[in-house]
C-alpha cells in the first residue's frame, strides 16, 4: 500500500506529465546526453510540425538550420548547458515543413545523486511575432534616422538642455560646414555672429523654446569658413512622458537665397518705377520742349521784326544780338529736354565706336583745362553699334564736363571702348534692358565722386548740385534719355573722394560699319559773305585765306591794320573782318577796328590772338561786337565761329545775306497761318507783312477750312501738332478745297519722316528765322 506521501508524489508525477505532454505554448522536450531526443510533447508537435515518432531517436540539430549545424552549434549548447547547468539562446529555427521561427530555447542539464548527467530538458518557445514586431521597430528607427541624416536641405540636430549639440546630419554639415565629430559637444552658440552671441540671442531662443515650447527667428549666422548665411530657424522643446526638459530639436534653413531673390524682387520693382517716372517726366519735358521752342519762336521773329526797323547803332545791335544768342542758348536747352524725353529724331549709323572716337581725346583737351589729364584706353576688335554718333558726342562732352567740374584741383579723365555681355542676371535688377551683347563706354574720372542722395537723382532733369548759372541740371538727363532712345542703358558708378565712372552700354550691330568716316560727319559749315583777313604772318595768312576759301566765302586780305583800312575805305562790301590783335605798323588793330565800324556799321569783327588778350579787353569784357578767337584753333572753330557772328543757323551756301527788303521779296503770296498759340500768330503775320505777302491767321484748323473754301490762298502754314487737328491731317482737306495750294509745316520738335504727300510741302523747325520763313516761301516758285 503506498503512504499518503508516496500517493502525493505519484499523483505531481502524473500531474506534471499531464501538464507537459499537453501544453501547446512550449515544446517540453528531453534529451540524452549525446542530444538524441528521448521524449516530445503537443507543444513540440505544434511548433515543429513534427509528431513524436517522427522524431524520438534523432538528433536535436534536425531543428537547426544548415548554417547552424555546420558551425556545430547543437553541441556547443548542450556543452554550455553542461558547463553552466543551462543555456539560454534565441535563434531561428526549422520546422517540418521548412520553414523557420524565431526560438527561445532553454537547454537545463539533469543529473542523478551522484551528479552523472542523465540528459538534458529543452524548452522552445516561438518568439516569431514578438521578434517582427522588434524588427519593425528597429526598421522604422532606422528609416527615420536615414531620413533624418539625408536631410541635406535643412540642418537638423538636438540640443542638450544647456544648449550643447548631441548630434548631427548631412543638412546641418552641408549648411554649417562641420562634421559630426568636430561639432558634437561644442555649445550651439558657436553658429551665432559674434554681436548676436555677445546680445545673448541664443540663450534668449532656448529660454523662449523652453518657455513656450517653441522658438523661430531669421538672423545671420556663420559658417565654419566664417561666411555668413541668412538664416531660418526653428527650435523646439523636447520633454520626457513626465514633463521633464530633455533639450531641443533644432532645424536649421539657409535661406540666403530666397532672401537675395526677394531683394531682388525689390529692386527690380524699385528699377521699374523709377524708369517709369523717368518716362513720364520725359513725356512731360518733351511736351514743355515743345511749348518753349514755339515762345522761342516768338521771341526770336519779335527780335528780328525789331532788328530790322532800329537804327542800326552799336548799343541796340549788341541788345538785340544778345537776346538772339539767348534764344540761341534757349534751343539748346530745349533739344537736351527733348533729348531726355527721347523724342529727339536719332539718325543712328552703323559705326565702330573705336575708330570715330578716335581723337576725342584731343577734343576733350581743348574742351577741359590743362589740370586734367585725359586718357583713352580702347579694346581691339570692338563690335559695331548703331548710334546717331553726333549726339554720343554731345553726351561724352556733358560728361567730361561734368568730370571737370568734379575735379577743380585737377586729375584724370578716361574714355574706355570694350565689349560687354550682359546676362540674365546682369539684367534681372534692370527694368528695361534685355540680355544681349553690348558696347560699353565707360567714362572715369577722378573727381569728388556723389553721395547715395545725388547718386539717386543725378538723372532727374533739373537736379543740379551746381550754382545757379553753371548747373542746368540736364547733362545727365539728355544722356539717359538719348542712351535709353538707343536702346542702351546707363549707369553710374560714384562714391564719395573716390572718382565717378559712367557706363554707357550700346546694343551691339551686326552690321559692317558705315564707311563715313568722322572728319566727314562733322559739318563744317561755310558761306559766301566777304571776309577781310588781316595778319601780318604770310603763312598764317595764307593758311587761313585758303580756309575761309574753301568754306566758300569771298576773302580779302591786308599785311597791316593800315593796309586794312585802305581795302575798306575803297568801297568794298565787307561783311567780317578777321584780324590778329597784334600787328607790327604805327596804326594799332584797335584803332583801326573803331575807324571801321564807323565806315561800316553792321561790320562783325572776329580778332584771334596767341598772346594775351589785354588789348582788346577793357574791365573784363570785350568791347561790342567784337570776338576774339584764341589760337590756335581748328578749321571747325573758325568756321563755326565766323557762322555764328554773321548768323544764320543753317545757313545755305545760296541764301541771300543782304537783310530782306521789299524790293528783294519775291511775289505776293495769299497766306493762311494756322497755330494755336495766338501770340505766334501775331509775330509771324507781321513778319509775313513785312515780306510783302498777305497773311492771315487763326488758332483753329477748323476755322481755317473755313476759310479756305471761302477765299483763295497759295499757302497753308501750319503747325503741326495742335489739340484740335494735327496739321497734316488740316493740310490734306485744306487741298481739298484748294487743290494748288501749298503747304509749310512747322513744329517744335524735328520734323518727323512723313509718308509721300499729294502736295507741295516744305517744314520750318520753330524757332526759325525771318531769312528760313523766306526762304521757304520763294521755295514754292522756283
Ligand atoms: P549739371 O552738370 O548741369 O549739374 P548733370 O545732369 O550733368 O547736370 O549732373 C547732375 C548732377 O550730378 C551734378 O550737379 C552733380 O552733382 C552730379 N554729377 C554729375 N556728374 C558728376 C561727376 N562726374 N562727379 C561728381 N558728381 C557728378
Ligand atoms: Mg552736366
Amino acid at each position: 500500500m503506498a503512504t499518503a506521501n508516496q500517493r502525493d508524489a505519484t499523483i505531481s508525477e502524473d500531474w506534471c506529465r499531464r501538464w507537459v505532454s499537453t501544453v501547446r505554448d512550449y515544446a517540453v522536450i528531453g534529451l540524452a546526453p549525446d542530444g538524441t531526443i528521448r521524449t516530445w510533447n503537443a507543444g513540440g508537435e505544434y511548433i515543429h510540425g513534427f509528431s513524436g515518432e517522427e522524431v524520438i531517436g534523432r538528433s536535436f540539430e534536425i531543428f537547426h538550420t544548415p548554417e547552424d549545424r555546420d558551425q556545430g552549434s547543437a553541441a556547443a549548447a548542450l556543452e554550455r548547458a553542461r558547463r553552466m547547468g543551462h543555456a539560454e539562446n534565441e535563434g531561428w529555427r526549422l520546422r517540418k515543413d521548412g520553414s523557420l521561427f524565431w526560438a527561445n530555447v532553454v537547454i537545463t542539464v539533469l543529473r542523478d545523486e551522484n551528479d552523472q548527467v542523465l540528459g538534458f530538458g529543452k524548452i522552445v518557445r516561438d518568439m516569431t511575432d514578438k521578434r517582427r514586431a522588434h524588427e519593425a521597430v528597429v526598421e522604422s528607427e532606422r528609416r527615420f534616422r536615414m531620413l533624418v541624416n539625408g536631410v541635406t536641405d535643412y540642418a537638423i540636430f538636438m540640443l542638450s538642455p544647456e544648449g550643447i549639440i548631441t548630434n548631427w546630419n548631412a543638412g546641418a554639415r552641408r549648411i554649417k560646414g562641420y562634421n559630426a565629430d568636430e561639432i558634437i559637444g561644442s555649445h550651439f552658440s558657436r553658429f551665432y555672429t559674434p554681436e548676436d552671441a555677445q546680445a545673448g540671442l541664443p540663450q534668449r531662443g532656448l529660454s523662449i523654446a523652453a518657455r513656450e515650447g517653441r522658438f523661430e527667428a531669421e538672423g545671420w549666422r556663420v559658417r565654419k569658413d566664417g561666411k555668413r548665411f541668412w538664416a531660418h530657424v526653428v527650435i523646439d522643446a523636447i520633454r520626457s512622458d513626465n514633463g521633464e526638459l530633455a533639450g531641443f530639436a533644432k532645424i536649421t534653413r539657409d535661406i540666403t537665397e530666397r532672401m537675395e531673390a526677394n531683394r531682388l524682387l525689390e529692386e527690380t520693382r524699385k528699377a521699374l518705377v523709377h524708369s517709369q517716372k523717368m518716362e513720364a517726366v520725359g513725356k512731360l519735358t518733351g511736351g514743355v520742349a515743345h511749348d518753349f521752342n514755339n515762345v522761342l519762336q516768338i521771341l526770336r521773329g519779335n527780335l528780328e521784326l525789331l532788328d530790322d526797323r532800329h537804327h542800326r547803332d552799336a548799343w541796340t545791335r549788341e541788345r538785340l544780338n544778345k537776346a538772339l544768342d539767348a534764344v540761341d542758348r534757349g534751343s539748346t536747352l530745349a533739344s537736351q529736354l527733348l533729348a531726355f524725353g527721347r523724342q529727339q529724331p536719332l539718325q543712328p549709323v552703323v559705326i565702330s565706336l573705336a575708330a570715330t572716337l578716335q581723337g576725342v581725346d584731343d577734343l576733350l583737351r581743348r574742351a577741359l583745362d590743362e589740370t586734367i589729364r585725359v586718357k583713352t584706353v580702347f579694346a581691339a576688335d570692338l563690335w559695331n553699334t548703331l548710334i546717331d554718333f553726333h549726339l554720343l558726342e554731345n553726351v561724352i562732352l556733358n560728361l567730361a564736363i561734368n568730370a571737370r567740374d568734379a575735379m577743380p584741383q585737377g586729375g584724370e579723365l578716361t574714355i574706355e571702348l570694350s565689349n560687354a555681355v550682359l546676362d540674365d542676371d546682369d539684367v534681372a535688377p534692370l527694368a528695361d534692358v534685355t540680355a544681349g551683347q553690348y558696347v560699353l563706354l565707360a567714362v572715369t574720372d577722378t573727381g569728388t565722386g556723389m553721395s547715395k542722395e545725388v547718386l539717386e537723382r543725378a538723372f532727374d532733369p533739373f537736379f543740379t548740385t551746381k550754382p545757379e548759372g553753371k548747373g542746368t541740371g540736364l547733362g545727365l538727363s539728355m544722356a539717359y534719355g538719348f542712351v535709353k532712345q538707343s536702346g542702351g542703358h546707363i549707369e553710374i558708378h560714384s562714391e564719395p573722394d573716390h572718382g565717378t565712372t559712367v557706363k554707357i552700354y550700346l546694343p551691339r550691330s551686326m552690321q559692317p560699319a558705315t564707311e563715313l568716316a568722322r572728319r566727314e560727319r562733322v559739318t563744317v559749315t561755310g558761306g559766301t559773305e566777304t571776309i577781310l583777313v588781316v595778319e601780318d604772318d604770310p603763312k598764317v595768312q595764307s593758311t587761313v585765306i585758303d580756309t575761309l576759301s574753301g568754306l566758300g566765302y569771298r576773302v580779302l586780305k591786308a599785311d597791316t591794320a593800315q593796309q586794312a583800312l585802305a581795302v575798306l575805305q575803297s568801297g568794298v562790301h565787307v561783311d567780317l573782318l578777321f584780324s590778329d590783335v597784334v600787328m607790327p605798323g604805327p596804326l594799332r588793330s584797335t584803332e583801326m577796328v573803331v575807324e571801321a565800324s564807323q565806315l561800316l556799321p553792321k561790320l562783325k569783327v572776329l580778332f584771334t590772338s596767341g598772346y594775351t588778350r589785354d588789348a582788346i579787353i577793357h574791365g573784363g569784357r570785350l568791347d561790342p561786337g567784337v570776338e576774339l578767337l584764341g589760337k590756335p584753333y581748328s578749321r571747325e572753330q573758325l568756321a563755326h565761329r565766323i557762322r555764328q557772328m554773321l548768323g544764320g543757323r543753317s545757313m545755305l551756301a545760296t541764301e541771300p545775306h543782304e537783310p530782306i527788303t521789299a524790293a528783294q521779296a519775291g511775289p505776293t503770296l495769299r497766306i493762311l497761318f494756322v497755330d494755336d498759340d495766338p501770340n505766334l500768330s501775331d509775330a509771324v503775320k507781321e513778319q509775313l507783312t513785312l515780306l510783302e505777302h498777305l497773311p492771315e491767321s487763326t488758332t483753329s484748323p477748323s476755322e481755317a477750312l473755313k476759310r479756305l473754301k471761302q477765299q483763295p490762298f497759295d499757302v497753308l502754314i501750319t503747325d503741326l501738332t495742335m489739340p484740335e487737328m494735327d496739321g497734316i491731317e488740316l493740310a490734306r482737306e485744306a487741298v481739298v478745297a484748294r487743290p494748288s495750294l501749298c503747304v509749310v509745316f512747322s513744329s517744335g520738335y524735328d520734323m518727323p519722316d512723313l509718308p509721300p504727300l499729294p502736295f507741295r510741302w516744305a517744314a520750318l523747325r520753330k524757332p526759325f528765322t525771318f531769312r528760313e520763313l523766306d526762304a521757304v516761301l520763294r521755295g514754292f516758285h522756283v
